[in-house]
């Protein structure tokens, strides 16, 4: 039995889970949140107990100290040679990275290489790798990469239609972000439905605060709504999506705003917050929409209708659709949205059984549709856990 730590480290949080391996049992999961702040948060769950502690937590470094403090105060691990491996969540891995991987320090090189592309989350994803390569010397660590799963996107679906130079000097293409999830619930979708993978053609919706579309063919994802940055594609919580370049020089110029402020305005206060005026949180937008309010039901349209763009385009581009995924927090939690995304998909064959919808099922279609409509909870974590443990079984064969 092995036990696994997967990491995923952002800008000011860090979230952390360890799996006893190959039974994938969740041993203790929790969240580091506010680093940096005199007030950091603390929690821990294990067993039947919960922590949480206010605290200073000056930088990630800290943090994980912290953590590793906390595991052996609690006796969740004795010994921290016990934990063989961890698995870092990797925001960016730009086109040198195509599948997750055992870090070196050519790999942690690497991943500082494309820092540029991820500015707010690679840094904080790269102390993390160096911290716990410090202080678990005799742990594996693998690198899994959010745009890894996207790398087999085609050519003709990646580019960008700018002069060719710019993504032959400079990188500039689409590169897709939530692989790990997509590549997860496209699997687990497989099993539930007792199909081979290769046999499917998928369209995952992974509806969270970022939220994305992919189309998944035989395994494989062909296209995906995010882009060069995790900005773009459908409206998200606080991020506007994509959105006619040409707006942002007419801000700067026109309207006098400085560009930090325009790009503070796209990923801070658009999406669902800034068309609804009332909040970045779906839940807050629902209790709105029924209580009347007519900007709260236009988000909830706007939002529900970019989905379903996506879903037409991509199952016209794979020329059918077999399954149809709902994941993340929105995904798995909202009735209303699988409902208003489904009920304009009725010319591809999709239905949704209203009694299975609102009880949340896995299988939301009617009975015997040729397109099933499945919500399958996503599972960031576990994928990273796994990917530890393949990586680390060929480390010692
Ligand atoms: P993140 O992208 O931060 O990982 P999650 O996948 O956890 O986000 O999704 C968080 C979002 O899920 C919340 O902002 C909220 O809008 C939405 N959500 C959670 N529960 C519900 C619910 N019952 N109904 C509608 N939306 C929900």
């Amino acid at each position: 039995m092995q036990k696994i730590m997967a990491i995923n480290a952002g800008s000011s949080s860090l979230k952390f889970q360890i799996f006893t391996m190959p039974g994938e049992e969740v041993l203790v999961k929790g969240l580091i949140e506010r680093i940096g702040l005199p007030d950091a948060i603390f929690n821990m769950s294990f067993q039947n107990e919960k922590i949480k502690e206010t605290r200073a937590i000056n930088n990630h470094g800290e943090a994980v100290e912290i953590l590793l403090e906390q595991l052996k105060a609690h006796q969740v691990i004795n010994d921290l040679n016990e934990i063989t491996g961890v698995g870092h969540r990797v925001a960016h891995g730009g086109e040198a990275f195509v599948a997750s991987c055992i870090v070196t320090d050519e790999v942690v090189k690497g991943i500082e290489d494309v820092t540029s592309l991820a500015p707010l989350h690679n840094p904080a994803n790269i102390i993390g790798i160096k911290t716990f390569r410090e202080l678990l010397p005799n742990a594996v660590s693998v690198a899994v990469f959010d745009t890894a799963f996207h790398q087999t996107i085609p050519e003709e679906n990646f580019l960008y239609a700018l002069p060719y130079e710019l993504y032959e000097k400079h990188h500039i293409r689409k590169y897709g972000f939530h692989g790990t999830s997509h590549k997860y619930v496209a699997q687990k979708a497989a099993e539930v439905l007792e199909k081979p993978l290769e046999k499917l053609k998928i369209i995952s919706c992974h509806l969270g605060n970022g939220a994305s579309v992919c189309a998944i063919e035989a395994g494989k994802s062909v296209n995906t709504s995010m882009g060069f940055t995790p900005n773009a594609g459908l409206m998200m919580g606080t991020r506007s999506g994509t959105i006619d370049a040409t707006i942002i020089p007419y801000l700067v110029d026109e309207l006098g705003y400085s560009l930090d402020e325009v790009m503070h305005m796209m990923s801070s206060e658009s999406g669902v917050l800034g068309v609804s005026g009332i909040s970045s949180d779906f839940r807050d937008i629902e209790i709105a929409a029924e209580q009347g309010d007519s900007r709260a039901l236009l988000t909830l349209r706007m939002f529900t209708g970019q989905i379903c763009n996506y879903i037409g385009a991509y199952a016209s581009a794979m020329n059918g659709c077999d399954a149809l995924l709902f994941t993340a927090g929105v995904g798995e939690n909202s009735p209303l949205i699988r409902k208003m995304v489904t009920e304009q998909l009725s010319y591809l064959g999709v239905t949704c059984n209203v009694t299975k919808n609102n009880a949340g099922d896995m299988i939301i279609s009617d009975d015997n549709e040729a397109v099933k409509v499945c919500i399958i909870p996503t599972n960031e974590e576990l994928m990273i856990a796994r990917d530890v443990e393949k990586y680390a079984k060929q480390t010692i064969s």
